[in-house]
């Protein structure tokens, strides 16, 4: 299964991520054919990013974001659904009224059919992108951290001062995990604050706790026992141990670029950060192409609104498989 011309019904998901691994469940149940594509090793998307405990998720109490991925990815193993892993699709054209890839897999390059697509690769943390134009970048580096991994071995932080990059719910919440260390945390936003109130409460006026904005930094230099920040803003210069750069994710949608001939990827009006444009209903402006989860840039990015829009785009997929072709 899953080869060139073998099944009319086929829908591919990029992505097993929660939003994948929904519409794939959705797409089953509702009688297509679902194959899940992933370039990672690991099904489950950012949710095995998240170390903690995520109690956002109805029902599903106390689990951390990988247990909750191995849920998932049980509960897709069940029905015979499980990702295909370490594929990545280099090429996406128009096949009859549907779509076929050529896909890069462990094995090789591999020609899959599909009457439908569906792009559900999410985003990634922004890392040096974030710090474009900071002199020092590359000399820091051993001090610097992007990403999820500032959420990683909090106990060995202990007492250690601690400059946190991003004015979000993550910058936030490390803040709050990095005082609850016995840190001292400052947290620099180029902009204003963003982040949610109840965190942002849990660490304005904490004695430990210094919030900058708007303010940019300027230059790193590592010096004997730490590194020195040079900002533009008031101070002019703080000295860290280390710094947490949590400014963001971007979408994953640069392959789209070069997999789509350019008439179908003009056709998805991807908007100024890469995020891809879709209706109420999931449908990119590229029929047949739809789009689910973080990588449409959802005004609450999150595990439940990920299944929610995985399900519905599996939905409206069968919908507009059902309508008869239209003849041009
Ligand atoms: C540290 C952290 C903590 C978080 N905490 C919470 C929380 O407490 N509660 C909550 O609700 N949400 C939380 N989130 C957010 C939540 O994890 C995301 O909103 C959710 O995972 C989005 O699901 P998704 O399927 O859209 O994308 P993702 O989870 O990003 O999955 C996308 C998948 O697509 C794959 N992929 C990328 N490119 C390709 C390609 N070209 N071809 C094939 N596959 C590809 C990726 O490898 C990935 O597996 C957290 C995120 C992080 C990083």
């Amino acid at each position: 299964m899953g080869s060139a011309g073998a099944v009319a019904q086929q829908i591919v998901i990029l992505g097993a991520g929660p939003a994948g691994l929904s519409a794939a469940l959705w797409l089953h149940k509702l009688g297509l054919q679902p194959l899940l594509l992933e370039t990672a090793t690991r099904a489950g998307g950012m949710l095995n990013e998240n170390l903690l405990p995520n109690d956002w998720v109805l029902g599903q109490m106390g689990l951390t974001g990988p247990q909750l991925a191995d849920r998932f990815g049980e509960h897709v193993a069940s029905l015979a659904l499980a990702p295909r892993l370490r594929c990545t699709p280099s090429r996406i054209s128009r096949s009859g009224r549907g779509w076929r890839l050529s896909v890069q897999t462990a094995g090789g390059e591999e020609a899959i059919d599909a009457a439908a697509v569906l792009v559900a690769t999410g985003t990634r943390p922004r890392a040096q992108d974030a710090l474009g134009g900071v002199e020092g970048l590359a000399e820091a580096a051993p001090r610097i951290v992007y990403g999820p991994p500032a959420f990683a071995d909090l106990d060995g932080l202990r007492g250690q001062r601690v400059l946190v990059v991003g004015g979000g719910d993550n910058a936030l919440e490390n803040a709050r995990f990095l005082l609850d260390q016995g840190c001292e945390v400052w947290v620099v936003a180029r902009s204003r604050f963003r982040a949610q109130r109840a965190m942002m409460d849990a660490v304005v006026g904490q004695p430990r706790a210094h919030l900058l904005s708007p303010v940019h930094l300027r230059a790193l230099q590592p010096v004997a026992g730490g590194l020195r920040v040079l900002l533009d803003g008031a101070p002019h210069e703080l000295l860290v141990d280390r710094m947490h750069v949590l400014a963001g994710y971007a979408p994953n949608t640069d392959f789209l670029r070069s997999a789509l001939p350019p008439e179908l990827f003009a056709q998805l009006s991807l908007d100024g950060e890469g995020y891809v444009g879709v209706d109420a209903a999931t449908r990119t402006g590229c029929p047949g192409l739809y789009a689910a989860g973080d990588v449409c840039n959802p005004l609450f990015p999150s595990v439940v609104s990920a299944i929610a829009q995985g399900a519905l785009a599996a939905k409206t997929i069968e919908l507009d498989l059902r309508q008869p072709p239209v003849d041009t």
